[in-house]
């Protein structure tokens, strides 16, 4: 019997029973050309069964094809392979030059299925990984190869697609010239004197900044300021700086995270949370998230500590960061500057998930849209209205995919089918 396959959490185990791993493109194409139904599978990090391809589909990874990585100097672009995972790409990138805008607190995960699900980092400036997307290779249904590229006017649904589309073969990616970070953990903050003024002072000091809180107390715990060398050194007068090195998640290991204490260091060795060289935790953790406008930062986190009492007994850690509006129809910070505000739950599912749709109802009045690749249980119905290009997206896949081989109940949930 073929070993089951599982995402990395391990709270799903996939249908389909058996990872196909094509070694070329063309034994890619024939594949999913002779397929009834077919799914990629990135890195497993998602927390839900957006990957699903179905006991009668194909599941297939491509982490055995050749993990391409082409960086143009010139063009400040990278053209990378659709089974590549962040840490080889950044790794890569810094070794010839240029740099990535920004990383997710996880290097492990894979370019293709980061940007199809709207990952992102922090930063009022920084979009979601998705924006420095511009052009998406794609095989369709028919295994026929297809280009979609920024200026394309179905490019607004060709990068966060949740797999809809075809399988993503090859993405081009901008690139920055290269740059040093370095950053500091700041303590105990209250959320009493937490105004809107004050937040939007906090999340712009620097170049990428989140805030930690567990819930158990009032106020946030952590403050984490990410600092680029080219700017300015900032003032942070709302908290007191660490004396130690700090983990987010109260009592595991520091020694995981990234380099701390203003020690200066390449882009991709301070942006995400934790070092790539490390395994950052055993996956024994559920993840939830919701974006909602910026602008509502602070009525969100007084609705939440209205609830932390019922939160924290199943909560390891809460991250809010900033994301800047960003235009892929599916995008949970479709245009609008964005608060989103993450869950690090108990491995529980059945704890976790009464918990989870008590959130969402404290969150439902700021329009919260979830992160695609984590827990959640709003309903369809409910998201439709909060994706204003959706009708877009769904005529899309129609056009792309018209027999559904690529939708799974998932994505007919989201298109409303
Ligand atoms: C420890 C941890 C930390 C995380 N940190 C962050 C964070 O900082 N910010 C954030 O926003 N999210 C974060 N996430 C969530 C994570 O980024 C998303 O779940 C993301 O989708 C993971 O990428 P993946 O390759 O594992 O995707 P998978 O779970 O493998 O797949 C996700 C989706 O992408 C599709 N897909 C994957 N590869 C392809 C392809 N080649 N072609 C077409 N479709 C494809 C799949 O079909 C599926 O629909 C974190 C998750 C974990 C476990």
């Amino acid at each position: 019997m073929a070993e089951s396959v599982t995402n990395w959490a391990g709270n799903i185990t996939y249908a389909a029973g058996e990872l196909h791993r094509p070694r070329t493109v063309e034994a890619l194409r024939a594949l999913v050309a002779g397929s009834r139904r077919v799914r990629a599978l990135g890195s497993g990090h998602s927390f839900n069964e957006i990957a699903e391809a179905g006991a009668d589909g194909v599941l297939l990874s491509l982490d055995a094809l050749p993990p391409r990585i082409d960086v143009d100097t010139t063009a400040r672009t990278v053209r990378v392979g659709g089974g590549v995972r962040y840490a080889k790409l950044a790794r890569e990138v810094h070794r010839q030059g240029p740099a990535l805008a920004n990383m997710a607190s996880l290097p492990h995960i894979s370019v293709a299925g980061s940007v199809a699900t709207g990952t992102h980092g922090s930063g009022v400036g920084n979009g979601p990984l998705a924006s420095s997307v511009r052009a998406v290779e794609l095989v369709t249904a028919d295994g026929s190869a297809v280009t979609l590229a920024r200026g394309d006017e179905r490019f607004g649904g060709a990068v966060t697609s949740l797999g809809a589309l075809g399988v993503v073969t090859a993405l081009t990616l901008d690139l920055e010239p290269a740059f040093e970070v370095e950053q500091r953990v700041f303590t105990g903050m209250p959320l009493d004197g937490l105004d809107e003024a004050t937040f939007e002072k906090v999340m712009p000091a620097a170049y990428s900044v989140s805030l930690f809180t567990d819930w158990r107390a009032p106020g946030l715990r952590q403050v984490w300021v990410k600092r680029r060398t080219d700017q300015p050194l900032p003032d942070f007068p709302w908290a007191p700086a660490a004396t130690e090195k700090m983990h987010p998640v109260p009592g595991m290991p520091a020694v995981n995270c990234t380099e701390q204490f203003g020690v200066p260091g390449p882009w991709h060795e301070r942006l995400p949370r934790f070092r790539a060289e490390f395994t950052p935790s055993s996956g024994a953790e559920l993840q939830s998230e919701y974006l909602m406008p910026r602008g509502s930062a602070v009525g969100v986190l007084r609705a939440l500590d209205g609830i932390r009492e019922g939160v924290a007994p199943v909560l390891q850690t809460c991250e809010v960061r900033a994301v800047a509006a960003d235009d892929q129809w599916l995008s949970p910070s479709y245009g609008r500057d964005t608060v989103a505000v993450h869950f690090t739950w108990v491995e529980d599912t059945r704890t976790v998930l009464p918990v989870v749709t008590r959130v969402e109802e404290a969150l439902a009045p700021f329009g919260a849209r979830p992160h695609w690749g984590k827990v959640f249980t709003t309903p369809a119905a409910e998201l439709h209205s909060r994706y204003p290009c959706l009708h877009d997206f769904r005529a899309l896949v129609r056009d792309l995919d018209p027999e559904g081989k690529f939708t799974n109940a998932f994505v007919r949930d989201v298109l409303g089918d």
